[in-house]
């Protein structure tokens, strides 16, 4: 085996065979072989001599022509016949042998083959009766026994000649045979060695000769590098005496496994075999020999790994993935395939794929087909299928063309995606967009949306109109892209309800940039152009994306400025109206105290008492002008503060105790302390409190308690008053802080009041940095809590 000669081509005597071969079938030289006995013989004789004359393996080149045998035989027996014959002559007594002619024939026929040993032996012969068989000098013998020494040379010759010849082809056959199966075995692309029972490498093919030291995948664990380990296919220690030859030397007649070459530092297995033993006989029969086969599977173990990956992905894909043929058979299909469509695969594949074609877009197939014959892939293209139900499906494919390894395209591959329920959800999202547009368009309030760079993302018509165009178009024409906030209120003057200008940081939009919810405020936008002043409520939303970070906000605009205007002017006549009553009540209380003094000299008790109650409802005249002037002044800005430091504790007692005084149907308790100063104004902060009071007694007729309850945390004192009267159902909470506002239910009907009471309140509470709230459900009483800022000790 461990040659690297070619095949070597065929041999002259290979040639002649396959020459006879040919006449002999070939019918025009049957015809001709027929046509005479001695012409038969003739070729007979050509063909004989043809085949059995060879190249002398030792010669090459011009030397190696099988002519040159004859020439070697003609000559050579020539030289040998007249040297024994000069050896004849110079000592008579030699008795010429034919030993010598007849070695040469041998040596001749082993030489060239049996056409030149018998040329040498017909050269013998005649030499023969020439020269030595008497008479000499004529081709006529006289005795017998010469004919029969001839005869015998002649048997001997011819039969040497022949044995020699089919010898030395014979050996000549079995070396090429030996050369061609060395060649066979070394093209083979798999290690093949032979072992002895030694385990001991006795050959091996050129692929185990060469490959290097891991790609050489040795059997003997022995051999094996220390930095490979052998596994099994399971990837287990594999033991070295399960190695195939081993197995076939313990008694198995053949073995074979899957070995792998692991790597023991990187744990990376480098190669994998698969190993084949069998034993081989020796000469005398005994299987003293394993010849194994190796082949390197770790392409194909790889590849094995990838299908299986690439299989597992298609199996658990929840997209339907189909192969089909360019004649667009089904070939393969996937368990999303199934559901999607609802044909098994078993159903489907060898089937025509326009099955799942609606009948009206069979033609769309032979569209798709063209395409992918041009190499072309159609991506996420929509389209309708029909499952086998019936029903119609929305799909998304990606089509693409499968090549072979040349670049050949075999087939396509089909990935769908179930897309009803998107189309659904598209359609029923566009529904939905062109409602919300329609309402957007048509109300009166203008609506934008801002993103977080300031710019406007949408505005709409009634929006436009408010900012001074005559629609959106013309807004988006005037405008730059992005379109920013700022320059489409350029035009205007931004103003607060004081007439201040309002920081476009603190417009409710840019609030709920920054994440405030819901923040609203009365802006006043003076057009510079137009010299026309408008008020709008302005309320915005934050819109929140999935991490909660502002994405936009919403932003709506009510124009209000009639209402506003309107509003304005009824401020101004209860401050004009209140200011106007509160000079002639004035003098009406003093005439009336004035009257008191002097009727209460002259003892007369009955106009006294009427005195008396028109002094009490000359005062509640007084506090409801008072109160509609403390509004007045809340609303534009000037109700002033005297705030100084001063004991909660003690303005709580002593107001209760007036309010005691004034109002004995209930008892007005108080619980706990709160210990602390706070800074403000003590007068109003009383008035905040006996309205409390007032509104708790007032609202409970049929209780007699109410409880004032006193308590601080680190930063606030809480004070709270509470009732057991009618209560306030939650809806009001917020809106009973309200100007002038009341609670309209019927039992309300027969309380008197303005709903004044509680707004005041409140603002006071609110200009002393403090809290108002009220906890309360409907007849089951209110309880009512102010929170005020704690002097700190630190600050005194
Ligand atoms: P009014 O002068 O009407 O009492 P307020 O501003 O003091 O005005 O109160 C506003 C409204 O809040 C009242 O009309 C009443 O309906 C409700 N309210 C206030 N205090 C109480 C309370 N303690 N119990 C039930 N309802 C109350």
């Amino acid at each position: 085996m461990d040659t690297h000669e070619k095949l070597p081509e065929l041999t002259e005597v290979e040639a002649t065979e396959i020459a006879q071969q040919s006449i002999n079938i070939s019918p025009s030289a049957k015809k001709q072989a027929r046509k005479s006995p001695p012409f038969h013989f003739v070729i007979w004789l050509y063909k004989w001599f043809q085949a059995n004359s060879f190249a002398p393996g030792f010669l090459s080149g011009i030397w190696s022509q099988p002519i040159l045998g004859y020439l070697v035989a003609f000559v050579g027996q020539l030289v040998i016949v007249m040297g024994l014959l000069v050896l004849f002559h110079t000592y008579p007594s030699f008795r010429f042998l034919e030993g010598p002619m007849i070695l040469f024939i041998l040596l001749v026929a082993l030489g060239w083959g049996a056409g030149p040993g018998v040329v040498a032996l017909l050269v013998g012969a005649v030499m023969l009766i020439f020269f030595v068989f008497p008479p000499t000098f004529t081709f006529t013998m006289s005795g017998s026994s010469e004919v029969i020494e001839l005869l015998l040379y002649l048997a001997v010759g011819l039969t040497i000649s022949i044995l020699a010849s089919n010898t030395e082809r014979a050996r000549r056959a079995s070396e090429k045979l030996r050369l061609r199966l060395d060649t066979i075995i070394d093209a083979i692309p798999d290690s093949i060695v032979l072992f002895d029972l030694q385990g001991r490498r006795i050959q091996q093919n050129r692929v185990a000769r060469e490959m290097s030291e891991i790609e050489n995948l040795l059997l003997p664990a022995e051999e094996l590098p220390d930095k490979y380990e052998m596994i099994d296919a399971q990837e287990n220690p594999f033991p070295p005496s399960q190695l195939t030859h081993r197995r076939v030397f313990a008694g198995e007649r053949e073995a074979q496994a899957t070995i792998g070459y692991r790597n023991t530092a990187t744990h990376h297995v480098e190669r994998w075999a698969f190993v084949k033993s069998r034993s081989l006989a020796d000469e005398q029969g005994e299987p003293n020999y394993a010849i194994t086969i190796i082949h390197d599977v770790t392409e194909q173990k790889i590849a094995d790994e990838i299908q299986q990956r690439l299989a597992a992905i298609v199996r658990s894909s929840t997209d339907a993935i189909i192969g089909k043929t360019l004649e667009g058979i089904i070939t393969s299909w996937n368990s999303s395939a199934e559901s999607m469509y609802g044909y098994s695969a078993e159903e489907i594949v060898g089937e025509p794929i326009t099955l799942l074609f609606p009948p009206d877009s069979q033609d769309e197939f032979s569209a798709i087909m063209e395409k992918l014959r041009r190499g072309e892939r159609l991506d996420h293209y929509e389209t309708k299928r029909v499952r086998k139900d019936g029903t119609i499906l929305n799909i998304s494919v990606t089509i693409s063309p499968i090549k072979d390894r040349s670049g050949k395209i075999i087939g396509a591959s089909a990935i769908a995606r179930d897309i009803s329920e998107q189309k659904r959800l598209q359609a029923e999202l566009w529904k939905s967009k062109q409602q919300l547009e329609v309402i957007l368009e048509s109300i009166a309030d203008g609506i934008t949306v801002q993103n977080t760079d300031g710019n406007i993302v949408y505005m709409n018509e009634a929006g436009a109109r408010l900012c001074g165009f005559t629609s959106t178009s013309q807004l988006y024409q005037a405008s730059d892209s992005p379109i920013h906030a700022e320059s489409v209120i350029q035009r205007f003057v931004v103003l607060d309800e004081r007439g201040n200008p309002f920081p476009q940081d603190e417009l409710p939009g840019s609030r709920a940039l920054r994440g405030e919810r819901a923040p609203q405020a009365i802006v006043q936008y003076f057009d510079k152009a137009l010299e026309l002043r408008r008020w709008s409520l302005v309320k915005a939303q934050p819109i929140f994306d999935e991490h909660g970070e502002v994405q936009l906000a919403v932003t709506i605009f009510s124009d209000i400025t009639e209402s506003y205007e309107q509003q304005q002017r009824k401020d101004e006549f209860i401050s004009m109206a209140s200011h106007e009553l509160k000079t002639p009540v004035t003098s009406l209380k003093g005439f009336t105290n004035v009257l008191q003094r002097r009727l209460a000299q002259q003892r007369d008790e009955k106009t006294l008492h009427f005195l008396s109650r028109m002094d009490f409802q000359l005062d509640k005249l007084t506090k409801i002008i008072n109160d509609l002037l403390d509004i007045s002044k809340m609303h534009s800005g000037q109700l002033a503060l005297h705030n100084e430091p001063f004991e909660l504790d003690l303005l709580i007692q002593e107001t209760v105790a007036d309010v005691q005084a004034a109002l004995p149907s209930h008892r007005l308790l108080i619980e706990g302390e709160t210990g602390v100063q706070i800074v403000g104004d003590r007068d109003r902060l009383e008035q905040v409190l006996v309205n409390l009071l007032t509104n708790a007694v007032k609202y409970s007729p049929k209780s007699d308690k109410v409880l004032l309850s006193l308590s601080q945390t680190s930063d606030e004192a809480i004070v709270s008053v509470q009732d057991f009267g009618i209560g306030i159902d939650v809806s009001h909470h917020q809106k009973i802080f309200e100007r002038f506002y009341q609670v309209t239910d019927p039992e309300e009907k027969t309380y008197p009041g303005l709903g004044m009471g509680l707004y005041i309140s409140h603002e006071i509470v609110n200009r002393h940095h403090g809290r108002m709230w009220v906890e309360s459900k409907k007849g089951e009483g209110a309880t009512f809590y102010i929170a005020l800022p704690i002097l700190q000790k630190d600050n005194l």
